[in-house]
């Protein structure tokens, strides 16, 4: 038998957060392997630091959503929420599951289109249309949300110039219960300005009302706020079967599912306190059942999840720098992903586990990125092993918004692989260059510095 390394024992304090009824949570054991493969060899394959994102784990998690809401409701249809990830290689896994899309802007449309998405299946939402982008999406047969009454007048222009009707819905905002209220997107419910909106439509004779629509917000722990939606949203269906003899075609809850990562200043973990796919199904399939929709025209029910989908199917890799010690005794490390490719720190307290075997001995960590930046800080206080530098770490449930609200700054983007079903590595976006920054400027003439 091989002789034990001596490691003498320590007395530390913890400071890492607060003890639940079983103690201090430690992080989890070291993580050799991402979805299979192991993370010394991704590095040196690819890079460090790097995004590893799971085919197999984005068709489990849209599976098991799909069949919460199926299992509930007679139609479902979910449409990918684009700005939470719109990496095409992510987007067309969604879509080949049988996602819609749902897009924000005139570049996410577009981003749409090119990745073969049939126009019809493209929700456009957002505050922000030009008059070109609504004239392609109307003539397109896309399925416009209207923001506010501008917006609304501004089709009703664009429909003079249409090949076809604009297929059009209203976002509602409303109380849900969820404080602060999100009220700065869409018509209000409560204050009447909703139905006003709707009046103003059916009276133009421009637009097909296909829908209502709402996103209530985001990370919402609270389940029943959306069957509160739902009831809400059915009411105004039913108000224009009576007034309108119209039947709307589906209700959008939009998203803002919660995902399993852990909110900053949460006692508890998100992987034990956020609500499951069943929670959300079954609180608003059962307000839409129980409301006051004929069953025979119940409207097709959509839903734009995005961070639930998605934020577990990725981890970030990230390689020690060094390690310090800051004037209060404090350990500090400091790994090669910054906060610019990590904008969910702001929020999260990401989990992260050391890659490799280390000593049992664990010590309050503070983890900072490779910024010159005082805000470069990955995790405030997290109970890690020693790390040494060239060491990896894995940070976990990477996958919404982070590779879209990224950005270059001090450092460049870095590769992003996909491991697909069959467990292969693949390529689906290439580390940014001196050329991808440089391309983009224009140097003018008489700034150029020559050397005799
Ligand atoms: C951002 C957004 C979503 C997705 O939200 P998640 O919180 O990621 O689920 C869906 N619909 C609209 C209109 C959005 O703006």
């Amino acid at each position: 038998m091989e002789k034990k390394v001596y490691e003498r024992p320590h007395i530390i304090k913890l400071d890492a957060g607060m003890p639940g009824k079983f103690g201090m949570r430690a992080e989890t054991p070291a993580m050799t392997h991402v979805f299979g493969v192991a993370v010394k060899k991704l590095v040196e394959k690819h890079g460090s630091p790097l995004f590893v994102i799971s085919e197999e784990s984005i068709r489990q998690s849209y599976r098991k959503a799909h069949k919460a809401f199926s299992t509930r409701y007679p139609n479902v249809q979910f449409a990918w929420s684009y700005k939470t990830n719109y990496l095409s290689a992510i987007c067309n896994i969604f879509h080949s599951e049988g996602s819609w899309a749902e897009v924000v802007s005139g570049f996410e449309y577009n981003k749409a289109i090119a990745n073969n998405v049939d126009p019809k299946k493209i929700i456009f939402n957002g505050p922000g249309k030009s008059d070109d982008e609504l004239l392609t999406a109307a003539n397109n047969g896309s399925l416009i949300h209207i923001d506010h009454l501008d917006e609304l007048y501004q089709l009703i222009d664009i429909a003079e110039k249409a090949t076809q009707r604009p297929r059009v819905a209203i976002r509602v905002n409303m109380d849900t219960g969820i404080y602060p209220q999100w009220d700065r997107f869409g018509f209000n419910y409560e204050n009447g300005q909703a139905w006003d909106a709707i009046n103003k439509i059916m009276h133009s004779g421009k637009l097909d009302l296909m829908g209502l629509h709402t996103h209530i917000g985001t990370f919402i722990m609270t389940a029943s706020a959306y069957g509160i939606a739902a009831t809400k949203l059915a009411d105004l269906a039913m108000g224009l079967q009576q007034k309108f003899n119209h039947t709307i075609k589906y209700i959008d809850l939009g998203g803002g599912f919660a995902s399993k990562n852990t909110l900053k200043g949460s006692y508890l973990p998100g992987s034990d306190i956020s609500p499951s796919f069943d929670e959300y199904a079954e609180a608003i399939s059962s307000a839409l059942l129980n409301s006051s929709l004929k069953p025979d025209s119940l409207p097709l029910l959509i839903l734009e999840t995005g961070r639930a989908l998605v934020d577990s199917a990725a981890f970030l890799i990230s390689t020690v720098i060094a390690n310090k010690r800051l004037s209060n005794g404090k350990r500090a490390t400091i790994v090669d992903a910054g906060v610019n490719i990590m904008f969910t720190s702001f929020w999260y307290q990401h989990q992260i586990s050391p890659a490799q075997g280390a000593s049992q001995y664990r010590e309050d960590t503070v983890l900072y990125g490779p910024l010159c930046m005082n805000i470069d800080c990955l995790r405030e206080s997290v109970n890690l092993p020693i790390l040494n530098k060239g060491d990896q770490v894995v940070i976990h449930n990477v996958g919404a918004y982070n590779m879209t609200q990224w950005m270059q700054f001090i450092t460049l983007r870095p590769n992003i692989v996909l491991v697909d079903s069959a467990g292969e590595v693949q390529l689906i976006r290439e580390a940014e260059n001196m050329d991808s920054i440089q391309h983009h400027e224009k140097m003018p003439d008489k700034l150029v510095i020559n050397h005799p």
